[in-house]
């Protein structure tokens, strides 16, 4: 054999060792019944083609390869960044097994949710009683201070009705009479990941605001929206709020309990925002939200409670941290300081600096409305052009904001904006019209594999690179940040194009 207790291979060594490739071999030939090696690179060839692309993207029954998740992923991240909330999905266990999943390969974190788990029976006759033996035993087990009630698909199916099942279980005594269940309906069939975020904000702030008289004061709320950058967006996103002396209350902090350190200890919760500040979230003057299709119902719910509102797009770059800046310091009336004046040029300075290289650069982006919004923004804004801009979870709105983006500037010129379209529809995007940079998550890997474009990796979920999440993309800093990587991989780029020394090493330069 090729390893011993002695001489423990990696998987990635182990499976290239003569005997495993042999039986392997042997499953393919025995087992897969597959095509020749031939047939399959002549039709992996024709999936590149003009030819396939006009059908791949008529395609209209089937989704492969979808940039986004499910609406209760969305509401588990946004009721982790509730203090001491354990998440409570009523639907299918191994529904749940996957928003955890999820979230900790992402993180590298542990990722708390429960399921009521209901099984054949409970399709049938409802789960009512999975939700009170569930929330009981949540409550006992895990001690959280809240609870917060999701759905998966299959208890949308049924029908199941939260508000009813959980006044149930209080009847029950599943919970003390006054502890904190909200809830929030949250079918996987219709939506994403970012809906069910809004939802469960909305049915968060519900309960604690509900037949409450608003004082009003000049706080303000900050809604971050669902990011796999969040816990360096949020620790900036508060550096930059105390700069400025701004009084906030972030709704759904989750910097810390998807950051928690090693020290003996574990912890199941750790941070976030406290029932006290989600009530008096309430009096605050405003409620800005940096994700706007992450909180559509929750600011319409803030303004029917008398409050400001203002959405953004994911602000990173110039202009989209200026907007934030702006409207936070007419929000507010606080000046913008001078530090904040300071990092806006340099990150001015440091594209100027790096201009001959970023400019004319072509790029593919995805992921969600916001991000992609924001990504296409600053790549204009460095000189590149956006080419393919792609959201799964993105609809006919947010296409005329990106046409109305795009037109805005001369590097917009050449993007197309594909609204509900998948990573198997990008495929054929970039096959035919090929660009020299990929932004997206680490499912865009197969799309480097097969077109050879480098990916660079900014959006959620990030599985196969470790704690880019720490590092802030939002603000002037965060936009440094992901300068950074656009510059490293042109630089890879052009030292992989090297090909040997004295032989098309032109550009192999130890100064750039
Ligand atoms: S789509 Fe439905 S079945 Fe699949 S994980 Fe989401 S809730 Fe569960």
């Amino acid at each position: 054999m090729p390893q011993s207790a002695d001489k423990v291979l990696d998987h990635a060594d182990l499976f290239n060792e003569p005997e495993y490739k042999a039986m392997l071999d042997n499953k393919r030939a025995t087992y897969e019944n597959g095509h020749s090696a031939e047939k399959v690179a002549e039709i992996g060839e024709w999936t590149k083609s003009w030819d396939y692309r006009e059908k791949n993207l008529a395609r209209e029954c089937v989704t492969i390869n979808p940039a986004k998740a499910c609406q209760p992923l969305g509401a588990v991240f946004a009721a982790a960044g509730y203090e001491a909330t354990m998440s409570f999905v009523h639907g299918s266990q191994g529904c749940v097994a996957y928003y955890r999943s999820h979230l900790a390969r992402h993180f590298k974190e542990p990722a708390s949710a429960v399921s009521s788990s209901m099984t054949e029976d409970a399709a049938v006759f409802g789960g009512l009683n999975n939700m009170i033996e569930g929330l009981q035993n949540t409550h006992t087990l895990y001690s959280p201070k809240m609870i917060a009630v999701s759905t998966t698909c299959m208890a949308e199916v049924i029908g199941d009705d939260l508000n009813s099942f959980i006044l149930k279980a209080r009847e029950k005594e599943s919970v003390p009479a006054d502890f904190p269940v909200p809830f929030a309906h949250t079918p996987a069939f219709v939506g994403s990941h970012v809906d069910g975020y809004d939802n469960m904000q909305k049915g968060i702030l519900t309960p604690f605001w509900k037949d409450v008289a608003r004082v009003a004061d000049d706080s303000i709320n900050i809604i971050p929206g669902f990011d796999g950058f969040a816990v360096g967006n949020i620790r900036e996103l508060k550096r930059v709020l105390a700069l400025m002396d701004v009084k906030a209350t972030i709704l759904s902090d989750v910097s810390d309990v998807y950051d928690t350190p090693s020290d003996g200890e574990f912890r199941m919760y750790s941070g976030g925002t406290t029932q006290d500040e989600i009530k008096g979230a309430l009096n605050a003057k405003a409620t800005i939200s940096m994700q706007e299709y992450c909180s559509r119902k929750t600011l319409a719910f803030c303004a029917e409670h008398g409050q400001d509102t203002a959405a953004f797009h994911y602000p990173m770059g110039v202009s989209g941290t200026d907007e934030f800046l702006m409207k936070l310091s007419e929000l507010t009336g606080k000046e913008i300081p001078e530090s904040l004046r300071l990092e806006r040029g340099r990150l001015v300075d440091a594209m100027a600096d790096s201009q001959s290289y970023l400019h004319g650069k072509t790029y593919a982006i995805f992921g969600d409305p916001d991000f992609v919004y924001s990504m296409a923004r600053f790549v204009m804004e460095t000189g590149g052009e956006p080419i393919h801009c792609l959201a799964t979870n993105g609809g006919k709105d947010w296409e005329e904001k990106m046409q109305a983006l795009l037109a805005s500037s001369p590097f917009g010129a050449n993007c197309k904006v594909w609204p509900g379209k998948d990573l198997w529809a990008m495929r054929s995007l970039m096959a035919t019209e090929p660009v020299d940079m990929l932004i997206g998550s680490s499912y865009g890997k197969y799309l480097q594999r097969d077109t050879g474009t480098p990916l660079i990796r900014l959006s959620f979920p990030i599985f196969d690179r470790h704690h880019h999440h720490r590092s802030p993309t939002w603000g002037y800093q965060g936009a440094i940040n992901v300068l950074v990587k656009l510059l490293d991989t042109i630089f890879d780029k052009l030292d992989g194009a090297a090909t040997g020394a004295g032989e098309g090493d032109i550009s192999f330069d130890l100064t750039r």
